[in-house]
């Protein structure tokens, strides 16, 4: 079972940051996330788009930004269970809790901080029949580890930045890539349009549009699809099927958690310290609701901020916390003089 003080589900920007202000107050994290990467919706929305509104930077790329988070916070080193959905959660009797993973990994944390955003990103599926056997079996909605389609053939639907941007990359990996969509026009980025067409026209990428792919064939696994163009069907033989449509978010297991809910948002007391109607369970960032909320990044970053205090209280009764300002007390990993980091930062007074 993974051990943590603070266990973060979600590693969006809220989370990530979440980790840098509890390392200060020598609180460590771990944090969950469904996706195989951190950054939520920064990285897989708008990992390209520049943000304006991030104080001290005039400009910031999304990607950037995530990178720059988990720099910051390297040196207080996080646990990360990535490509796992918080599923449960269970409140032991000395007020712990225990969090357990749609792939049955256990967290034991003194406080839990639902950093969801938006909920779990689930992605859309193309309206095919039998595309729910092919899961796993060559049906793929990520491209979790690109050298699984290393010398296959693969075909990938989608006309957004995720299909032109893996089409580009596995070229160079796959055996064949195969890149079909229902429009002539594509949505991605500029670039990436022109990169793929450049592809094409090395022979490097198999372009047909507009059609769809209307059919899954194969006895165990995926062995092909039937593409529709015109009103004619063609079969395209092939070891995987990707279908990259975008992600729709979903509050998803939480909403059974217990917690109050209001318009598919978490209420927490903003007054206060960002707790939930439970005990010990904080909600920040996106997915919490209060009198004039904000889905914005740095309004995610100061109720994470205020968050650690209240749990460093709670963790610590007796204990009171004198704010230092890191330009007088430093930053000291996890690394570091951890006794002497916790003589700047705190000082406990019976
Ligand atoms: C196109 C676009 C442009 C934007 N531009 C700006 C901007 O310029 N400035 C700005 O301030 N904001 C902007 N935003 C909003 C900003 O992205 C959000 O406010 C921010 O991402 C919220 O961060 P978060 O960490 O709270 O949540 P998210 O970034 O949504 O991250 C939440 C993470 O939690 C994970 N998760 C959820 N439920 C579970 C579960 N049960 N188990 C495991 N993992 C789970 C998700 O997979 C996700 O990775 C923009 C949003 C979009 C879509």
């Amino acid at each position: 079972m993974i051990q943590t003080d603070i266990l973060i589900i979600g590693a969006g920007p809220t989370g990530l940051f979440t980790v840098f202000e509890a390392g200060l107050l020598k609180l460590k994290c771990h944090i969950i996330d469904g996706l195989p990467q951190p950054g939520g919706q920064l990285t897989e929305l708008y990992p390209k788009k520049p943000i304006f509104d991030i104080p001290g930077y005039p400009s910031v790329g999304a990607a950037e930004l995530v990178d720059n988070l988990m720099e910051q916070i390297k040196q207080f080193q996080p646990g990360f269970t990535l490509n796992e959905v918080a599923e449960t959660i269970d409140k032991l009797e000395d007020g712990t809790f225990v969090v357990t993973t749609n792939k049955g990994t256990k967290h034991h944390a003194k406080a839990v901080a639902i950093a969801g955003g938006l909920g779990s990103f689930e992605p859309r599926k193309p309206l095919i029949d039998n595309i729910g056997y092919y899961e796993d079996k060559g049906v793929e909605y990520f491209v979790k580890n690109p050298e699984l389609f290393r010398d296959k053939k693969i075909v990938i639907s989608g006309g957004g930045d995720s299909a032109l941007d893996w089409s580009v990359f596995l070229a160079d990996v796959a055996k064949e890539v195969t890149l079909v969509h229902r429009r002539n026009e594509f949505r991605g980025a500029l670039d990436s349009v022109e990169k793929v067409q450049h592809l094409k026209d090395q022979g490097k990428i198999n372009l047909i549009t507009p059609a769809e792919v209307i059919s899954i064939h194969g006895e165990d696994r995926v062995e092909g699809v039937t593409l529709e163009r015109d009103g004619q069907q063609d079969l395209l033989a092939c070891d995987y099927f990707i279908p990259l449509f975008g992600l729709t978010p979903k509050l998803g297991p939480i909403a059974n958690w217990g917690l109050e809910i209001e318009k598919n948002a978490i209420k927490v007391n903003n007054a206060l310290d960002y707790q939930t109607n439970i005990e010990g369970i904080y909600a920040i960032g996106d997915i919490n609701t209060y009198p004039g909320k904000l889905k914005l990044i740095l309004c995610g970053f100061h109720e994470a901020t205020l968050m650690c205090q209240s749990v460093y209280n709670r963790l610590n009764p007796g204990k009171k916390y004198v704010l230092k300002y890191t330009t007088v007390s430093g930053i000291d990993g996890f690394d570091g003089s951890r006794k002497e980091a916790e003589k700047a930062v705190v000082k406990a007074i019976d």
